[in-house]
């Protein structure tokens, strides 16, 4: 491999739009990548606590599921099919179905729209309205749900949403889960205009929410309010939708994020990490009942991505044909939450919260958030902040990372930290 002394990015810089937003964070040309280690044309290593933004859940370049895709692609597999049937996609369904719904009693129809999870967003919002007939969706503050217009309108963030150009309707945001941080009743706002006929609030189709809000700062939604909330939409006759894109496939621990509550959601979207190996790839589950659909009345080009069923499949038999990935998310999480407290309890400002392996460190100033990756950057680890104001460091190692290797990020992570909390004590 040749590599070069300083990475070239004019044609980046001269070609592409200006909407790019990573390659400015990481000012690099990346080459090369496997499990937790991501390198650039310069032959520098970095490690990678970002994982694909949580597409990446069991490492790039995951030896086993590369296996099975080279084995695919040398056999002439489809690559290509729409949502015709396929044996890839039959050994999808069928390994799906054995490894990750029968044995948790959940009976969903799978619907395979185009491979992104706004995709997946949107096919539920579509059928939500379809099956009641209603228009107006309940989301929650600091959501985030993907950048087609119908995501758009369910997403918190203001600058996405004056992306749009156009008003975002037939949404209503309730305060998510702490939201008045404990000073408020669970609900107690979003109960009471759902049965005041004086509210103004127009009966929803559903209720979408995220267990856990990745791009909205890592906040997290208490087993009890997530209980809280499946009751009131059963009760008052509400769709519920789990945004499970970033947070499923075992970010938290169990397969999926809502687990941890003991729900069943009506309608559940997963994509991300579901392909296994960074190839696109959605899905959009909902209970047999809901399925109203005409034939083709969604569709999509690259629905049914057929070198992403291999892969999804792949990835369910090696790790979720046990408990034993569950249960290391769960050990490294506590590694992760550890080291991160540690820190909070070293510095003024700083905060924790997370589940599993979506770890945050939460700062009371936000350049200090900033300026923390950029530090890791320029020391080799790739993390990038989320939340309304950028003010937290959202950590997503890959599931499959060692400790060792958890280790020597979090060590980054340290020195990172005190470098930026220090300077600023230093001149404050
Ligand atoms: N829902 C959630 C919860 C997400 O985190 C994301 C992506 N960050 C999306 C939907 C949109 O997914 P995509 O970017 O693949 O459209």
């Amino acid at each position: 491999m040749t590599t070069v002394l300083s990475p070239d990015t004019t044609i980046f810089d001269q070609r592409e739009s200006e909407v790019r937003s990573y390659s400015r964070s990481w000012p690099t040309v990346f080459t090369r990548a496997r499990g937790t280690w991501i390198q650039d044309e310069t032959g520098r290593d970095y490690v990678d606590f970002f994982a694909g933004a949580g597409a990446l859940n069991y490492g790039h370049n995951n030896p086993v599921l590369k296996r099975a895709l080279i084995d695919y692609l040398e056999s002439d597999g489809i690559t290509h099919g729409l949502d015709m049937h396929t044996t890839a996609k039959r050994r999808f369904l069928e390994t799906f179905d054995d490894l990750i719904l029968t044995p948790r009693r959940l009976d969903y129809k799978v619907q395979f729209p185009g491979p992104t999870g706004t995709n997946a967003v949107e096919a539920a919002l579509k059928l939500a309205r379809k099956v009641t007939g209603r228009e107006s969706i309940v989301n929650f503050t600091n959501a985030f749900h993907g950048m087609t217009l119908g995501s758009l309108s369910v997403t918190g963030n203001s600058m996405k949403r004056a992306g749009a150009g156009i008003p975002l309707v037939h949404s209503t945001p309730m305060p998510f889960d702490n939201y008045f941080d404990g000073e408020t009743p669970d609900f107690h706002w979003f109960e009471r205009v759902l049965d005041d006929s004086g509210s103004g609030l127009n009966r929803p189709a559903a209720v979408i929410v995220e267990t856990v809000q990745g791009e909205g700062g890592v906040n997290i939604a208490r087993p009890e309010w997530l209980r809280a909330l499946a009751d009131l939409c059963s009760t008052r006759d509400i769709l519920l939708i789990v945004d499970d894109v970033q947070m499923g496939c075992g970010r938290t621990g169990p397969f999926f994020s809502f687990e941890v509550a003991g729900i069943t959601p009506d309608i559940v979207t997963l994509s991300k990490s579901i392909g296994g190996y960074g190839l696109p790839m959605a899905l959009t589950l909902f209970k047999p009942a809901l399925d109203v659909w005409s034939p083709g009345e969604h569709n999509g080009t690259f629905r049914g991505n057929n070198p992403a069923f291999v892969t999804a499949t792949a990835a369910l038999e090696q790790y979720w044909a046990d408990d034993i990935l569950a249960k290391s998310v769960r050990a490294k999480g506590a590694q992760v939450h550890t080291a991160l407290a540690d820190l909070s309890a070293r510095f003024e400002g700083l905060d924790t919260r997370g589940r599993g392996l979506v770890q945050g460190l939460v700062f009371e100033r936000p350049e200090q958030a900033e300026a923390v990756c950029r530090t890791a950057f320029e020391r080799g680890l790739l993390a990038e902040t989320s939340g309304p104001s950028d003010e937290v460091v959202k950590l997503l190692p890959p599931l499959t990372i060692s400790t060792d290797e958890l280790e020597l990020g979090l060590g980054i992570l340290t020195e990172s930290v005190t470098a930026v909390c220090r300077e600023q004590e230093l001149r404050a």
